[in-house]
């Protein structure tokens, strides 16, 4: 491999006249860089967190699986298996598909592991995803969600715990500008009835249907109901609606989830248009949405999907869940303006060429006594005045100065970058101390 490598770039290197091509990244997948990781650390810390508080836990898959996997949960009449997922033949000639979402994912791992049969669980996972989409704001080719999926909980209250958890991180965050929408797409047999009743009233209005509709009418006539076209919109809103065609226990359902909401004071509004794109979801489907990011508003999304662990070859186990896209809300987090300080403490400056060398064996006893503090070690020498100016854009509080003075009479000195404050020099021994008093 790497011999093919050399040779390539050789020939390369000859047909470009020692031109190096740069390579790029590939269109729709971003480098995370590290003037943005700060603000994905801290809401992935912050969404961690809440997930341990309510108790769920942390599951990591594979980010390639057998095609198949996608094919037979999403549905082969979805946008992402007809045209989003990324698909390859692997060496021995199998198909592999990407990654575009994780509930497969995690199913296929539970069914695999044993994980539902007789057990109830609460999982998480976070990580990129891939589907071939037009890029646009709000909408990569890699993009990363955080995915959580319950198992083995039948009644409404779980379906309830999935909103209330994501209510409670957009306040976490500091997210006001994020509305609930609710639906119920009721059971299987539920869904069959109405299908019948829709493809009559879609028929009716064949005329105005648009290319992806018509072919959906006939293999999904559900999904016509999500189409964004504006000039179908008014023919869509006096559609019938599935709430008329619900059977009593999705409606029960659907009642209480509710009811549990209204008593927890969470706002909703009841959207039958939302079908969600997948074809897993049976009662409760919902979306988080905001008006501020444009066209791609939609920043977490999920519901119940009872059949899928039995349609992998599982036993049957009831299941709901939601994911959401980081780079949307991470979006929302930027618009509001939120930064955060991940600049050091403390930046040290070793004056000489013996501080540069017994310095660092000096940084490491203070990176003892301090283990939270942040501390920056100027590394590779320069004049002092040059130290003091990297010392000043690190953002740091303080200088530690080391040179030969210093190391001979076992001192350190400490100037202040944010404050008019004279220069000090105390002790080594005081400098846990008086470093307490200024941090
Ligand atoms: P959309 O209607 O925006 O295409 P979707 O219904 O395809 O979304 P889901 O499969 O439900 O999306 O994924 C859950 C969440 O993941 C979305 O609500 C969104 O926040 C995020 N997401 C989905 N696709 C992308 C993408 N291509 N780029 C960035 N984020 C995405
Ligand atoms: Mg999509």
């Amino acid at each position: 491999m790497m011999r093919r490598c050399l040779i390539y770039l050789i020939v390369n290197n000859k047909c470009m006249s020692n031109k190096i091509n740069k390579i790029q990244s590939i269109r729709g997948m971003h480098d995370i860089l590290p003037d943005q990781s700060p603000l994905w650390q801290l809401f992935e810390s912050t969404v961690k967190k809440l997930l341990q508080n309510y108790a769920y836990d942390e599951i990591r898959m594979p980010v390639v699986e057998p095609t198949d996997l996608f094919c037979r949960s999403i549905g082969e009449v979805t946008d992402i298996v007809e045209k989003e997922m990324y698909t390859f033949e692997d060496r021995n000639g199998d198909s592999l598909t990407l990654r575009p979402e994780g509930t497969a994912s995690c199913v296929r791992s539970g069914i695999q592991h044993g994980l539902f049969h007789n057990q109830q669980q609460r999982l998480w996972y976070m990580g990129p995803m891939f589907r071939h989409e037009r890029p646009q704001k709000g909408r990569y080719r890699q993009f990363h969600q955080i995915g959580v999926e319950t198992f083995g909980m039948a009644s409404a209250d779980i379906d309830a715990e999935l909103i209330l958890m994501t209510a409670r991180l957009w306040k976490l965050l500091g997210l006001t500008d994020i509305r609930l929408e609710l639906n119920t797409l009721g059971s299987a047999e539920s869904r069959n009835a109405y299908r019948q009743v829709l493809v009559d009233y879609l028929n009716q209005h064949r005329d105005i249907l648009d290319e992806d509709s018509l072919r959906r009418l006939e293999t999904n006539p559900l999904r016509v109901l999500d189409s964004k076209n504006p000039d179908m919109q008014s023919m869509i809103d006096v559609a019938p609606s599935l709430m008329d065609y619900l059977d009593e226990e999705s409606r029960e359902h659907f009642k209480q989830l509710t009811t549990i909401l209204d008593k927890a004071g969470i706002e909703y509004t009841i959207n039958t248009r939302l079908v969600r794109g997948l074809d897993y979801y049976c009662k409760t489907v919902f979306e988080w949405v905001t008006d501020a990011l444009g066209a791609q508003g939609t920043v977490c999304a999920g519901g119940r999907y009872d059949g899928l662990v039995q349609q992998l070859g599982g036993r049957e186990t009831p299941a709901a869940g939601f994911a959401m896209g980081i780079e949307r809300l991470l979006s929302l987090l930027e618009d509001a303006g939120r930064q955060v300080d991940n600049t050091a403490d403390i930046f040290i400056i070793l004056q000489g060429e013996q501080a540069q060398l017994q310095g660092m064996s000096f940084v490491e006893t203070i990176r003892d006594q301090l283990p939270d503090v942040h501390i920056q070690t100027n590394c590779g020498g320069g004049s002092f005045k040059s130290q003091i100016k990297k010392a000043d854009k690190s953002g740091a509080k303080v200088a530690l100065i080391l040179g030969e003075e210093e190391l001979k009479n076992n001192s350190v000195s400490i100037k202040l970058l944010r404050e008019q404050a004279d220069q000090k020099t105390i002790a080594l021994t005081e400098l846990v101390t008086t470093l307490n008093t200024i941090l």
